[in-house]
């Protein structure tokens, strides 16, 4: 097999899937090399009781004619290979708060107006806040695909306010501030850490419209696989590269665990940050680039409980669930004894019975130190601790659910769980971490990783490097894309789009 190629992209996750597309749309010859049996990292589905479950992504914003996921979509040709549900645009996500309960509305002015009718005494509180987020989106050139001075310092585009910050500096109204933090399962949230534009980005984008991928996300994959192949572009599952050769700073070839070898004239790394640059020999990065990498805290991982309902008992939510027992929604900052604190939650409609949900998906965080005990997958099936480790928790879930929907564990026929392990084992994302490196606000570093690096030909993107989410990391994608392409034109054309 010829294993000479322009561009090989590592890892098949959304990251390596975009820009192996808009690469191969410009003529060059792509391989994807996926160290897993499956492309698609966090957009992989897999089937229980003959249903789909998302791993991952399972809402995604934006994506009305005209607005930027749509452009993007569009731009890559997988509007036409898809299919996508509209969740309830009076409801997209559902906030519940002890026993109080929030819709978010779709549209910026929707969604104000539906808090103002929660919160009349806050209107300038509210319109503050929605100017805030507005203001986020208006100044990034690529949501808006401005003119770009090539040399532009990405970063720039993200201002260094805490969150917490931004939030406090709105109001004093604690609930109020409890409903618009309430979904930051999204971006992993932690008060102390977590930059203003990083909420900003995601909520706004939500906020615009929210969409399901039908069928599941891995279509998403699919249709990109299908893309890059009509391309001529080639993914090869099954290849975990752990070796990247060079000389004089440029890259030369990745190899293989299984002993493949791929040359091409520049490397794209997909993966986390710290595992790309392992894949070099010493020497090759400079000391204090790896040491700030090594330094640079991962987001917190998750605890999924998969569930399969009794047919036609419990009802279909077309809402995304925010559900924290108190005002204090913060679930990745948790004592032992508080978990979980707050959970995301989506049910998945029986097309035979109209109304009612198959299945749930409930996802909150949980720190890889719970499970490093099992890290060895060997010590992991030895005793049955780890099992009954996650039978506990599920346990522990389920009674939360059960709160404030009664009915839901006399519903619920099977499950299943996943914890920080699971992502560590199937995407390698060190820690299990969901959505890679935190981004801190303090840090000027750790807001935004650029995506060249000293060796001229081996670039990074991916969920770490600037924003997470489908619409970072299509973001870092195109830029990463750029160090190759013309920006400016790039952007032209996925706006005529
Ligand atoms: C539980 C959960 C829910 C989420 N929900 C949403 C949502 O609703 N909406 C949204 O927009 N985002 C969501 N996200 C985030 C979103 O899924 C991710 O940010 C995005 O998919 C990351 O894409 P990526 O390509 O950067 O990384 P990944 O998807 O992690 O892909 C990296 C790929 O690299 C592969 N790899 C690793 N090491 C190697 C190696 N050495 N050689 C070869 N291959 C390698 C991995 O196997 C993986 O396939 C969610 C994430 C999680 C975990």
């Amino acid at each position: 097999m010829d294993r000479k190629f322009d561009i090989v992209i590592i890892g098949s996750g959304f990251g390596g899937l975009m820009c192996a597309s808009v690469l191969g749309k410009h003529g060059f010859k792509v391989a994807l090399l996926e160290m897993a049996e499956s492309y698609g990292g966090n957009l992989q589905n897999f089937v229980r009781d003959g249903l789909v479950f998302n791993t991952g992504l399972h809402y995604i914003g934006a994506l009305e004619e005209g607005q930027v996921l749509n452009k993007i979509f569009k731009y890559l040709g997988l509007m036409d290979r898809l299919e996508f549900e509209m969740l309830d645009p009076e409801c997209f996500d559902r906030i519940i708060i002890a026993d109080r309960t929030y819709c978010c509305a779709s549209g910026f002015e929707n969604y104000a107006q539906r808090l103002l009718s929660y919160f009349p005494e806050e209107q300038e509180a509210i319109n503050n806040y929605m100017s805030l987020i507005r203001d986020v989106w208006a100044k990034n050139p690529f949501l808006n695909f401005r003119e770009i001075d090539p040399n532009f310092d990405y970063s720039m585009s993200f201002s260094n306010t805490g969150l917490m910050d931004a939030i406090n500096s709105l109001t004093t109204n604690e609930e109020l501030k409890a409903v618009l933090l309430s979904n930051n399962g999204l971006y992993a949230g932690v008060p102390g850490r977590t930059p203003f534009y990083v909420h900003a980005l995601i909520n706004g984008l939500f906020i615009q419209s929210a969409f399901n991928v039908k069928g599941g996300s891995a279509r998403l994959a699919d249709a990109f696989v299908s893309i890059i192949k009509e391309q001529g572009g080639s993914v090869f599952t099954g290849k975990k590269v752990q070796a990247i050769t060079s000389k004089d700073l440029k890259a030369i070839s990745a190899l293989t665990a299984d002993g493949d070898e791929f040359f091409a004239e520049a490397f794209y790394s997909t993966i986390h940050p710290a595992e790309a640059i392992k894949l070099f020999d010493k020497g090759v990065f400079r000391k204090p680039f790896v040491q700030r990498i090594e330094k640079m805290a991962n987001t917190i991982g998750s605890f999924v409980l998969y569930v399969t309902l009794r047919k036609g008992v419990f009802e279909h939510i077309k809402s995304n669930i925010y559900y924290s027992k108190t005002q204090d929604v913060w679930g990745a900052v948790y004592k032992p004894e508080e978990w979980p604190k707050s959970v995301m939650m989506y049910t998945t409609e029986d097309k035979g019975l109209p109304g009612f949900a198959e299945s749930a998906t409930i996802i909150t965080f949980m720190h890889y130190s719970e499970v490093a005990q099992w890290e060895d997958k060997q010590k992991r099936r030895q005793d049955g601790s780890y099992e009954a480790f996650k039978e506990e928790r599920s346990a522990r879930l389920f009674a939360m659910i059960e709160e404030r929907f009664k009915g839901f564990k006399a519903a619920s026929v099977s499950w299943f769980s996943s914890t920080p392990l699971t992502y560590f084992d199937y995407t390698g994302s060190p820690e299990g971490s969901m959505y890679g490196l935190a981004k801190d606000y303090k840090s000027g570093f750790g807001s935004y990783l650029p995506v060249t690096t000293r060796v001229s030909n081996f670039f990074i993107t991916g969920q770490s490097v600037g924003v997470h989410g489908v619409m970072g990391v299509a973001m870092n994608s195109i830029v990463a894309a750029s160090k190759l392409l013309d920006i400016n034109e790039l952007l032209k054309e996925i706006e005529g789009s």
